[in-house]
């Protein structure tokens, strides 16, 4: 359920401001170190398939300081006219953001993932639970991670609207 906009931060009057954001950015890349590692042992064909979220019908979930990570410091990109995730590069292959790409991202694989049987599904709901706390933090209002599509086009109103 959608509880709130991204447009609304000042109403969610966060910790310790600025610096309570920072610290969360930071911790959420802590959080997404972790999911590296856990999935390290694994690999995929790295197509970009998966980022073909019209085709997919899925797509990542992102808690605020997620969505924060992803978008802050660079420019919007627009909608993309294949349904695909906007931060694909213009091949529509490559992910542009790959180092800020969200939890989803990283944990997500489809059936030609390599690697052990057993993937870290503990790991991956106790990082969660993790970046669930770190949300409720600075976006108190927000219940539940949003849709990546979601974020971005309330971003691409807001961006395009003057
Ligand atoms: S953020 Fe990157 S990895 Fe995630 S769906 Fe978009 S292009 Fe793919």
């Amino acid at each position: 359920m959608r509880t709130r906009d991204w447009d609304d931060e000042a109403d969610d009057a966060p910790l310790g401001g600025t610096r309570e954001r920072e610290r969360a950015l930071k911790e959420v890349r802590a959080v997404y170190r972790q999911a590296d590692a856990a999935y390290a042992p694994y690999s995929c064909p790295a197509s970009g398939e998966c980022c073909q979220l019209a085709v997919t019908k899925r797509q990542p979930w992102l808690w605020q300081p997620e969505w924060e990570l992803l978008s802050r410091g660079r420019p919007l990109p627009p909608p993309r006219a294949d349904g695909g995730c906007p931060y694909l590069d213009a091949t529509g292959l490559r992910c542009s953001v790959y180092a800020d790409r969200p939890f989803g991202c990283r944990t997500f694989f489809c059936q030609r993932i390599q690697g052990p049987s057993r993937q870290p599904a503990e790991t991956v709901a106790t990082l969660l639970e993790r970046l669930e706390r770190v949300s409720q933090r600075v976006a108190p209002s927000l219940k539940a991670p949003r849709p990546l599509l979601d974020w971005h086009a309330e971003a691409w109103r807001a961006a395009t609207k003057a």
